[in-house]
């Protein structure tokens, strides 16, 4: 029996509401860069014939995945960066937002403290397990429909502290995701640096393609390869051709969930 839409929609607005301030680091809420200015990166891909569309290093963008998603459908480009991809939201008729529309308070906090720690860290490094407060981190979505087509995006604003003009590999195709019908979609988050060395995600697809792996084979595999090559701290969602989900990780939490047809939402903190 297919998951009934009204129940996920139920579910979004009980989430909502008990959201009173942005918790991703994606859009309004993204992390600070060195120079205390919000650089955002985001793509998103179509696993029917491997089309993507991806912008980095942009602001005052409000959603950037769906400009991502533009320059997939409505150019003759994979990836447009910082002032090329603003040219072309306002081609696209897209309205820059404020740049105080993007700064949290909580976001201010964090870039004055990895200053003063001199680090460069993701936005959850510091998390403590057990707070409710503190679930963050960078948004992925992959999905199949009942066709079996699949599709990957991923929305980030970096890591904290990051340099000016730094891209990690959130909008980078085989490295921050990855989908094609014939294996499967994955979203990855972590230090952008390991994930673009390894090519995370499309390494996890070739352990499908090459070796008939499933969903939680994969995953498992190139969780191993990632920490074995590259010590790479991060995780992954993942769901293969057959719809089977699964997730892995090398750090502490990864919040996540996924739905399963005809099966219970599955949720992960
Ligand atoms: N992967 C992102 C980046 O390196 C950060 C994250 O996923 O938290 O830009």
């Amino acid at each position: 029996m297919a998951v009934p839409e009204h129940w996920i929609t139920l579910k979004m607005i009980e989430l909502r509401s008990v959201i009173s301030r942005p918790v991703f680091n994606a859009g309004c809420g993204s992390v600070l860069n060195e120079n205390g200015k919000v650089e955002m990166d985001a793509a998103i891909m179509d696993g029917r014939d491997l089309t993507a569309g991806a912008v980095a290093a942009v602001n005052n963008i409000a959603n950037p995945v769906q400009l991502a998603r533009l320059v997939m459908t409505e150019s003759e480009h994979v990836m447009l960066i910082s002032d090329g991809a603003m040219h072309f939201a306002e081609h696209c008729g897209i309205k820059p937002a404020p740049e105080k529309y993007f700064y949290t308070p909580d976001r201010v906090a964090q870039l004055e403290e990895a200053r003063r720690r001199h680090k460069i860290m993701l936005d959850h490094d510091d998390a403590d397990e057990d707070s409710e407060d503190q679930k963050y981190g960078t948004i992925g979505a992959i999905a199949r429909d009942q066709q079996g087509n699949l599709a990957a995006a991923t929305s980030t604003g970096g890591i904290v502290n990051k340099r000016m003009g730094r891209i990690g590999d959130s909008p980078i195709v085989g490295a921050g995701l990855y989908a094609d019908n014939e294996t499967c979609a994955v979203s990855a988050t972590g230090y952008g640096e390991e994930f673009m060395r390894s090519v995370i995600s499309k390494t996890i697809s070739d352990f499908i393609y090459m070796k008939g792996m499933n969903a939680e084979e994969a995953t498992k595999a190139g969780i191993e390869y990632l920490t074995r090559k590259v010590k790479g701290r991060g995780g992954v969602i993942v769901i293969d051709k057959d719809g089977n989900c699964a997730s892995g990780l090398t750090t502490k939490k990864m919040i996540h969930g996924w739905i399963e047809q005809g099966g219970k939402a599955v949720v992960r903190f």
